[in-house]
């Protein structure tokens, strides 16, 4: 098997020297999807200086020019959805649905960012002082190190990517080693359209080798993954005093109240906390329900969880992949020992699953009679996981659902517009969701966590220029 090299200043390098690792599907520990070298700190300073030298003439190249490179991206991202798709699924372990519809959703980002190259602008302002006018132009931030997670390896890519390349950075970006297959291929697309050598760079490697050495020596820094990393990130930028965009993880609320509809709720629940093997940053993961519909809900729910197929991610009849690895897949058996070991209930899957291929396959599970004051409701699983919490009413709900460090997204299944207009002003999220699962979010809308989800300007949107450029205020006397 050929070893991908990184793909610097415009060129695909191996250095004979350098270790490699491999990617593995995990779907099936057999398939081996490619090999890939490490960069070392020298050779991501390497790919650093690249991006510095080709920041200045991609950013005075003209915004009509910049616009069509992002929407040649799109374009041929979305006529190879079905081909790219499928890498996504074998490699990162998402249903072929999943990954065909990622791959759609990372061509609509270039396409909204090719447009929004040419809506950049600033405003004119009319000064205290007489004969002043003043003057606010949007900047280029330089070169943006990109460090992303495995759990949505192109649509997180792309939603960096696209916004910095438009407004005339250049960037870095340090994938998941879970998932480098699928950078390589959407960096063969940006050349194709036409992203000139050194403007865009990709570095591959552990996190604490080639993530931490590209956290150095750059402009800005945008990461998403877990809270632990997030926050050693943001300790080196501060030391830099580069700016740094941080969106990190969650433990989300769905709570249903007493006059939802119920089947709805079940198929909000099901699809938020199970799908993508819940490993989504907006999976619900925790049910907070009202005492009058408890035994309902959850007997509608254990009934839908038996009827999932779970299994290889390329199998037309599976409803949900396996773990992306063993690691992950041990540490959420390990939170299963947590939950009972706390007096929570086990009362559907959790166990271990063997399939035709070697995988990292487990059956969704559900625990009732949880508090939220258990680890297992305030750590993060990042699984096919979730807890039901008996609440009394709409008002032990909210606080319940507010009762966590994280705040990414938050959702409530009601027909009252009275508690779904008074949970959207007070849960103390970035995403609130009303008669909708957690997970699932349009792509030119704004992406953003609070408490510890989340630190800096919100991704994506027109939103994504607060963090990808800077503002100028110029003052100009006639
Ligand atoms: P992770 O933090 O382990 O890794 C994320 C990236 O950081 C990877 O590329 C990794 O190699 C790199 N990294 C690890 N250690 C590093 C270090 N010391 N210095 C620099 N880089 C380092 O997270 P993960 O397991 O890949 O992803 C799952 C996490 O991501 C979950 O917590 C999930 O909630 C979160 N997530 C958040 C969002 C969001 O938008 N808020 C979206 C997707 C995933």
């Amino acid at each position: 098997m050929s070893i991908y090299g990184n793909y610097i200043n415009g060129e695909w390098v191996t250095k004979s020297h350098q270790s490699t690792f491999a990617s593995v599907s995990p779907s099936d520990t057999g398939d081996q999807v490619g090999e890939f070298s490490i960069a070392d700190e020298q050779q991501v300073k390497e790919a650093i200086a690249a991006a510095r030298a080709a920041q200045p003439s991609w950013a005075s190249t003209p915004i009509q020019a910049r616009s069509e490179i992002l929407l040649k991206i799109g374009l041929e991202l979305g006529e190879r959805k079905a081909e790219i798709g499928k890498l996504v699924s074998r490699e990162g372990g998402k249903t072929l649905a999943d990954g065909v519809a990622e791959v759609v959703r990372a061509s609509q980002v270039f396409h909204f960012f090719a447009g929004e190259t040419l809506r950049c602008g600033g405003e004119a302002i009319p000064s205290t002082r007489p004969g002043i006018g003043v003057l606010t132009s949007r900047e280029p931030v330089g070169v943006v190190g990109l460090i992303t997670p495995w759990n949505f390896p192109i649509a997180i890519a792309s939603w960096k990517i696209a916004p910095a390349l438009a407004f005339g950075n250049s960037v870095v970006l340090k994938p998941s080693e879970e998932t480098p297959a699928i950078a390589a291929e959407l960096f063969r697309v940006m050349a194709r359209a036409g992203v000139p050598a050194g403007v865009a760079n990709l570095v591959n490697g552990p996190g604490h080798i080639t993530g931490s050495a590209l956290a150095q020596g750059i402009d800005a820094l945008s990461f998403t993954g877990s809270v632990p990393t997030g926050r050693k990130l943001a300790l080196a930028a501060s030391e830099q005093m580069i700016r740094i965009q941080l969106e990190l993880g969650g433990k989300n609320p769905l709570v249903i109240l007493d006059d939802a509809d119920l089947p709805a709720a079940v198929e909000c629940a099901l699809n938020g906390a199970f799908f993508s093997a819940g490993q989504r940053c907006t999976a619900s993961s925790r049910l907070i329900v009202t005492e009058r519909v408890h035994d309902q809900f959850v007997d509608a729910l254990r009934t839908r969880m038996r009827s999932l197929n779970i299994g290889h991610a390329l199998d037309k009849d599976t409803h949900i992949g396996p773990i992306i690895n063993q690691r992950q897949l041990d540490m959420i058996q390990r939170y299963i020992g947590v939950g009972k070991s706390e007096g929570a209930e086990l009362v559907e899957g959790g166990q271990l699953l063997e399939r035709r291929n070697p995988g990292f396959y487990m059956q969704p599970a559900l625990f009732i009679s949880t508090r939220n004051d258990m680890r297992i409701n305030q750590e993060e699983v990042f699984g096919p996981f979730a807890s039901v919490i008996r609440v009394k009413d709409y008002d032990e709900a909210l606080s319940t659902a507010n009762d966590t460090e994280f705040g990414l997204s938050a959702g409530i299944c009601t027909t009252s517009l009275k508690y779904a207009n008074h949970f959207r002003m007070h849960i103390q999220s970035g995403l609130a969701m009303v008669n909708l699962p957690t997970a699932g979010l349009d792509y030119h809308v704004p992406l953003g966590g609070v408490k510890s989800s989340g630190y800096g300007p919100s991704e994506q949107g027109k939103y994504a220029a607060d963090f990808y450029t800077h503002l100028k205020t110029a003052y100009i006397a006639n």
